[in-house]
Formats: structure tokens, C-alpha cells, sequence
């Protein structure tokens, strides 16, 4: 499965349902295909997409989705203990490995050495893998009554979309448009 076919799964999924992105070309693909309020791109942020989602998902009732990368989740992966210390059963994060820092010139990353859904599990987080958006699809839904946070580790293809351009859209108003649709 391709990035993108993925996001789009999950723009799906997460209709209305906050949703923190990950910086690069993640985020860009994203809003190539769909630009909500209910959308906070983290535009510069590696690292921080889990945990802002985290503390999204602590002061919101309802489901918050996260799409973060391999190469993000590994610069921020002391996230993972406080993700099971918290345990918001409210939130999903997606995690799009495709092994690479498909941003930075395709350099491979860590995940391609170390079991990051493994290490997860480790700490005895609920964790599920897939690579299709037909699974995808199936475990976010299977996770409705959760009573813990979920992570769901998806493989995807190496490299991003041709042709998406940049997306300089300013975070402030991202974020003052996000507060408005999820708090409002
Ligand atoms: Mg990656």
C-alpha cells in the first residue's frame, strides 16, 4: 500500500474525528486530498505528532486519530511509556513505517533494524500490524470500545507521491481553526 492510499483510508475513517498528522510529506499528501479543521498538520514538528495527539485525546471526549511515521515515532519514542502510563482508550495511533525518512532524501530509519511494533508490545501496549486498507479499515473499527490506547503499525511502500506540492498553509491558523472545530 502506498502512503497515500493509506491517508486516504483514514481522512475516511476519522471523518470528523480530530486528527494530529505528521511534518513532510505526510502532511502534504494529506492535504492534497483533504483539508478539514478537524485536521492538525504538525508542519516542522518530528517527533511530536503522539504525544500532542496524546494530550488531544486527554481533554477530549470523543476518538482522536494520529498518523505518525516510523522515523517521527523514533525521535519522540519516550512517548510510548507515557502513552501506557496515560492510557487514553479515546485515542489510535497509526504509525506509517515504510522504514525510511521519506522526507529526507528516502534515508532508511532505525525501523529497519529494531521492532518498533515489537518494543511497543514490549511495554505492553495494545499493538496491531497491517498492510492493507482493507485491514486498516477492519482494526480501527475493531477498536471502537477500546479500553485502552491503540497502536496500529501499517507498512507501506517506500517513497512519497510525485508531484504533491508544498504545503505552506500558516500553523497558527491551523491550529486556532483545529481549537475551533474540535473544542467549539
Ligand atoms: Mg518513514
Amino acid at each position: 500500500m502506498k502512503r497515500i492510499e493509506a491517508l486516504a483510508v483514514l481522512d475516511e475513517v476519522f471523518a470528523s474525528d480530530p486528527l494530529v498528522i505528521t511534518c513532510g510529506a505526510t502532511a502534504r499528501e494529506m492535504a492534497s486530498l483533504s483539508r478539514k479543521k478537524t485536521h492538525l498538520p504538525l508542519l516542522d514538528s518530528m517527533g511530536l505528532t503522539t504525544p500532542v495527539g496524546l494530550g488531544i485525546a486527554l481533554g477530549h471526549k470523543g476518538r482522536v486519530g494520529v498518523i505518525d511515521g516510523d522515523g517521527s515515532l523514533l525521535m519522540g519514542f519516550s512517548i510510548l511509556p507515557t502513552l501506557k502510563a496515560y492510557a487514553p482508550k479515546n485515542l489510535i495511533v497509526i504509525v506509517l513505517d515504510n522504514g525510511q525518512h521519506a522526507s529526507a532524501d528516502g534515508m532508511y530509519s532505525q525501523a529497519n533494524v529494531v521492532d518498533i511494533a515489537g518494543a511497543a508490545k514490549g511495554l505492553g501496549l495494545w499493538t496491531a500490524q497491517c498492510d492493507s486498507a482493507d485491514e486498516l479499515k477492519k482494526l480501527i473499527s475493531s477498536r471502537e470500545k477500546s479500553d485502552e490506547v491503540s497502536l496500529i503499525f501499517v507498512k507501506i511502500e517506500t517513497g512519497n507521491t510525485p508531484n504533491i506540492p508544498f504545503y505552506l498553509a500558516d500553523p497558527a491558523k491551523l491550529g486556532a481553526d483545529f481549537i475551533e472545530a474540535v473544542a467549539g
